[in-house]
């Protein structure tokens, strides 16, 4: 079978949850269009509440869609549930472990309800994989809270997916695990799975995935190769500290301000409409004067503020 340009495709996507006696109606998908391309790393960002875990719900099946297409793997999950779901696996972002099982037998049980024949089990290899190989008849009780993640991650690949979705795997978790979850993330994607990662830890994103969505309030406003979105963004800081540290952000004509702890404030402008020597003369006709200055390249921090800041919140909504 040919493989598809696309892991995962969705069309004029919605969701609306239906009111309850406490909670009006929630539009949380409100017509996504993704195409997340076969091979690529790619990361879905967005403030909480923005749609993520809807988004991924629905692939998982936890979830209905309200209208829209959705494929995984070329496969409809109308038309196909059952192949469009054996083409994922989902790292869920609790940790939910038996702890009455050791890890060998957690992975045996997912194999089973995924019906991967015994000779098709790979159960010791995923626990070498992911560092686990001695504790795998150790109870997952008494495994520390990094290895029950890894232990999440090996079962949601336990039947081989070509589709791996992580969803915020990193909250609560050191930055050592992190690394070592990063690396077996990477060597699964060079292997040729596409990996799909949910996050709001910006520099994550920015340093692992290829590409980035960013969704807001059940759209996505962003999507592109993370060269591109970094790239796009003209804004520029600078940081200053003044002879007299402020207690305010001063008003500057024409710029953004932002006060800093230190005292200082940092100011923002637009490559495109405003250089360094506006920036300085303003500064100056406030009266205020200069002890020192630096200059901030953008992060995705930035994009994403520029982005979402771009459409306010309506009042009423
Ligand atoms: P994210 O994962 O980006 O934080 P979610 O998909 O969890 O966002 O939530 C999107 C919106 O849908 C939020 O406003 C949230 O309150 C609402 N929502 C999520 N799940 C439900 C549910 N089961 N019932 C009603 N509203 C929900």
């Amino acid at each position: 079978m040919d493989l598809p340009d696309y892991a995962i495709e969705a069309k004029g996507l919605f969701k609306t949850y239906a009111a309850t006696k406490t909670t009006p109606e929630m539009q949380a998908l409100k017509g996504i269009d993704l195409a997340i391309p076969r091979g690529s790393i790619f990361g879905l960002l967005g403030p909480n509440g923005a749609g993520k875990s809807t988004f991924i719900n629905i692939l998982s099946g936890l979830c209905r869609k309200t209208s829209g297409s959705v494929s995984i793997w070329g496969r409809d999950i109308d038309e196909r549930p059952r192949d469009a779901r054996a083409a994922i696996g989902v790292v869920p972002q609790e940790i939910a472990a038996d702890p009455f099982f050791t890890p060998f037998e957690a992975l045996e049980v997912a194999a089973g309800m995924y019906a991967v024949p015994k000779s098709e089990r790979r159960t010791m290899e995923l626990l070498t994989a992911l560092g686990l190989a001695d504790k795998s008849k150790a109870y997952v009780r008494q495994l520390s809270g990094g290895m029950k993640r890894r232990l999440m991650v090996a079962k949601a690949m336990v039947h081989n997916p070509p589709v791996l979705i992580l969803d915020e795997p990193t909250a609560g978790v050191d930055v050592e695990l992190r690394r070592q979850l990063w690396a077996y993330v990477v060597e699964l994607n060079r292997k040729g799975v596409t990996i799909v990662l949910t996050t709001h830890y910006l520099e994550e994103a920015q340093e692992l995935c290829d590409q980035i969505a960013i969704i807001n309030r059940g759209q996505v406003v962003a999507c592109e190769p993370t060269t591109t979105l970094l790239a796009r963004m003209d804004t520029r800081k600078v940081l200053v500290t003044p002879e007299e540290p402020q207690t305010t952000a001063p008003v500057l004509k024409g710029f953004e301000t932002l006060l800093l702890p230190s005292g200082g404030f940092s100011v923002s402008y637009r490559t495109g409409q405003s250089s360094v020597e506006q920036v300085l003369a303003a500064i100056r006709s406030a009266g205020l004067h200069i002890k020192d200055i630096s200059t901030e390249d953008p992060d995705l921090e930035d994009v994403f503020v520029s982005l979402t800041y771009a459409a306010p919140e309506p009042v009423g909504a």
